[in-house]
């Protein structure tokens, strides 16, 4: 069976891992964790980085900083994962779903601004598959509202929107190192402070309330409880794991994006009208963090599934729809969101992992395009 996903060990994991073992420093914010946000400041100039234990911890880190209040509206697309509504639903807020765009997953502002009132607070975009959505125009129409903009960029390591680099555009981003994505330490991630304003806060928030982070830079002499905050810095175990995959980012985002143009070159022209391929506008790069395609219907896509399975290839579809989730039913207000419905139903990811060999991509591509012209 080739899997739909397999971790990769790029080699100097276990060497760094051990080093930790050697050191004084287990626990957070050591010379791994600092070694990291160096990389991300002085790469992308992303102005203030801090490590989390998950992509979700980085959200919910993000949430605390906009200080929203009971009764505060956030702007969330239905079509992504539970973590970034969840977020902000913790912090006392309502969370109000929009619709995808019906080119891509991607919010944009037609969704966005009818949602827009005097309680919303907060925009979240998601960047699906890597693919930035179009942030000029998100970016304008939050400073008309005077909200903030949080960035969930767990796909969007290495990916740009006009140059900028993913994360780095609204006040607050927030990056995911979880196993199924480009860059991982098994559970991880990053939140990216953009917007000084936020900088302090989030140190402290960060370090459980405290501002040791001020005391060991010697900025104060003693540290103690100043505000909210939890556990979110990782040990340095995960850090270390992530460094040794950073140190092969160029390595592993080349390996990737041979695959994604592989099935792209494979694909294009020969599986008919009716299932789709991806299409990235030209503002957007593409960092291949995921091949899709879009079926026809639901049944088309259950159908392709089983074909595919039946030859030992394993896929998958992706999010179901927040706004009708078991959770979240009763609290939605009832709109329909069509696109993000039609995401859920047509949308399937094909495997796409570092040791994915072209000879079992090409038996991908091949087995895909005998289905399509059945
Ligand atoms: C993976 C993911 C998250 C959560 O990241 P974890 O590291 O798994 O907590 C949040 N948002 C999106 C869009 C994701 O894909």
């Amino acid at each position: 069976m080739i899997p739909f996903n397999k971790p990769y060990c790029s080699g100097r994991e276990l060497k760094y891992i051990e080093e930790v073992c050697h050191s004084t420093t287990m626990s957070g914010n050591g010379q791994f964790t600092k070694k990291c946000h160096t990389f991300f400041e002085e790469k992308y100039g992303f102005k203030k980085c801090l490590l989390a234990t998950s992509g979700t911890d980085a959200l919910e880190m993000c949430a605390m900083l906009c200080n929203l209040k009971p009764g505060d509206e956030v702007i969330v697309p239905s079509y992504t994962f539970v973590s970034t509504a969840l977020a902000f639903l913790r912090e006392g807020a309502k969370v109000v779903f929009a619709d995808s765009s019906a080119e891509n997953p991607n919010m944009e502002v037609e969704q966005i601004e009818p949602l827009i009132n005097e309680k919303t607070k907060v925009i979240a975009v998601v960047h699906y598959a890597g693919v930035a959505c179009d942030m000029d125009a998100i970016m304008a129409l939050a400073e008309k509202h005077n909200l903030l903009v949080v960035e969930d960029a767990a796909h969007c390591i290495d990916s740009f929107y006009k140059g900028r680099p993913l994360g780095s555009i609204g006040h607050l981003g927030a990056f995911s190192f979880h196993e199924t994505k480009n860059i991982s330490s098994g559970e991880g991630g990053m939140c990216v402070i953009n917007d000084e304003r936020f900088v302090r806060r989030a140190e402290i928030i960060w370090e459980k309330g405290t501002n040791r982070a001020e005391f060991y830079r010697g900025m104060v002499n003693k540290y103690g409880w100043v505000d909210m905050g939890s556990s979110f810095l990782p040990s340095e175990f995960n850090a270390a794991y992530l460094w040794a995959q950073l140190e092969q980012l160029d390595d592993i985002q080349d390996k990737r994006k041979h695959i994604w143009n592989r099935y792209f070159e494979g694909l294009n022209g020969k599986i008919g009208n009716e299932v789709k391929l991806p299409n990235i506008p030209e503002y957007a790069t593409n960092n291949a963090h995921m091949f899709y395609l879009l079926c026809p219907s639901l049944e088309y896509r259950t159908a392709l599934m089983k074909f595919l399975k039946e030859n030992d290839v394993q896929t998958t579809f992706h999010y179901l729809p927040l706004h009708s989730s078991k959770f979240y039913e009763n609290k939605h207000d009832g709109r329909e969101l069509p696109n993000c419905d039609r995401y859920a139903d047509t949308l399937v990811r094909l495997p796409l992992f570092y040791e994915l060999s072209d000879m079992e991509i090409d038996k991908i591509v091949k087995l895909i395009v005998e289905f399509c012209n059945k």
